[in-house]
């Protein structure tokens, strides 16, 4: 039987806290990040306290509308309530560390994580866009030679809050730098999204709500190094936001000297994967391609990748390379470039090229690995 001592350890000080006495006691001393909860689990807590059912709806609209970052600046609830708020809970919100804006008006952000970890995210005008790149992980378990985030270690998944919160920083820095709204997304910095599944997939939807920041998800592209398993069960998931497959050769012997995640989810993989990504929710992807000086710009690596895309309904985003400082691989010639998308479009290929941006300050493609000084990021051993 349980004795009254066992009984008051047991109760949870608030929802979403397990039930064991460890828990309990934890519970005790520690806050519960308000936005790990979800709203049923907010209108439990407030129902518990006979506050006011609107009140629940209140604190949701603040923390994921507004993006409020501290219950001081819920200006329509009492103090009382405010007090109330942060003795049982804290917001585990990012903190901008510091940040440099390009020759090209490419901003880049180092944002601090509330246990030290620094991660990056880029804020990229265009004439017609201003798109936000963000980072779902914090390193990167992946080795892909060209990248310089892969030769950091990872130091840990980012949280959904996490990744909202680059958004909505960037969002304002949008607004109040340029006076333009924000109106694309991209999962193209730090990490590895698709091994960050859940996490990824909860900041979409917080971005994407009425209830949260209300952006389109036709306006979001998650990139991958290529899990093919995770790119089945986006479709699986039906998905409304684009995918893009960092490909960068369509060449097995080719594509796994660059990226080593080829050897376990090859070519095969990618095309049948993508394949049933796209039956399942319509949305051709998009495949990313760094060409490389003597490297995959010969005729003959078009003539690849051309095969490629005959076997999934795709476009073509060809990047230039943006060097990372080990002098391993060099920017393909203007000359190349040109014929080897003209290769591609004369066979009917959609072909895009992405121009680099804010390499001035390694705010780039693949450059995102905390030269800044608030990182201190250990690396791969070699
Ligand atoms: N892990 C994911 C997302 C991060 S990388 C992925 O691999 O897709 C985002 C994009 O930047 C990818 O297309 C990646 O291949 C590209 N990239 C990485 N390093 C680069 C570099 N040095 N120059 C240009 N693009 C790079």
């Amino acid at each position: 039987m349980a004795t009254d001592f066992d009984s008051w350890i047991m109760q949870p000080a608030v929802p979403g806290v397990e039930q064991s006495p460890v828990f309990g006691i934890f519970a005790l001393l520690m806050k519960v990040d308000v936005r790990k909860l979800t709203f049923a689990e907010l209108q439990d807590w407030f129902a518990t306290r006979r506050h006011p059912a609107f009140r629940s709806k209140q604190v949701h609209e603040w923390l994921w509308k507004k993006s409020a970052t501290s219950f001081a600046d819920m200006s329509n609830l009492s103090i009382a309530l405010r007090n109330e708020l942060s003795e049982a809970f804290e917001i585990k919100a990012i903190t901008v560390a510091e940040w440099q804006k390009s020759s090209d008006r490419t901003i880049k952000t180092a944002f601090k994580l509330c246990d030290g970890p620094v991660v990056e995210g880029v804020l990229i005008p265009t004439t017609s866009r201003m798109t936000a790149c963000i980072s779902s992980q914090a390193g990167c378990s992946l080795t892909c030679k060209f990248c310089a985030t892969g030769k950091l270690k990872l130091l840990r998944n980012l949280d959904a809050a996490e990744i909202y919160d680059q958004v909505a920083i960037i969002r304002k820095q949008s607004e109040t730098q340029y006076g333009i709204p924000l109106s694309n997304i991209v999962y193209m910095g730090m990490g590895e999204p698709l091994l960050n599944y859940k996490n990824v997939l909860e900041s979409v939807q917080k971005i994407t709500s009425p209830d949260g920041l209300g952006m389109s998800p036709q306006r979001i592209t998650v990139s991958t190094a290529g899990i093919g398993k995770m790119i089945r069960k986006l479709g699986d998931d039906e998905v409304k936001f684009n995918l893009a497959l960092s490909l960068h050769a369509a060449n097995d012997e080719k594509r796994s000297q660059i990226m080593p995640i080829n050897e376990s989810n090859n070519l095969d993989e990618m095309a049948a994967s993508l394949r049933y990504f796209y039956d399942k929710t319509g949305t051709r992807p998009t495949l990313e391609y760094i060409i490389f000086k003597d490297f995959n710009d010969s005729l003959e690596d078009a003539a690849q990748l051309e095969r490629f895309v005959r076997r999934v309904p795709s476009k073509v985003n060809i990047i230039e390379y943006n060097p990372t400082g080990d002098g391993l691989f060099e920017r393909a010639t203007e000359t190349q470039l040109d014929l080897f998308s003209n290769y591609l479009e004369k066979k009917g290929v959609i072909v895009n090229i992405r121009k680099s941006r804010g390499r001035d300050i390694d705010a780039a493609c693949g450059q995102l690995a905390n030269k800044n000084k608030a990182a201190h990021h250990a690396l791969k051993e070699s």
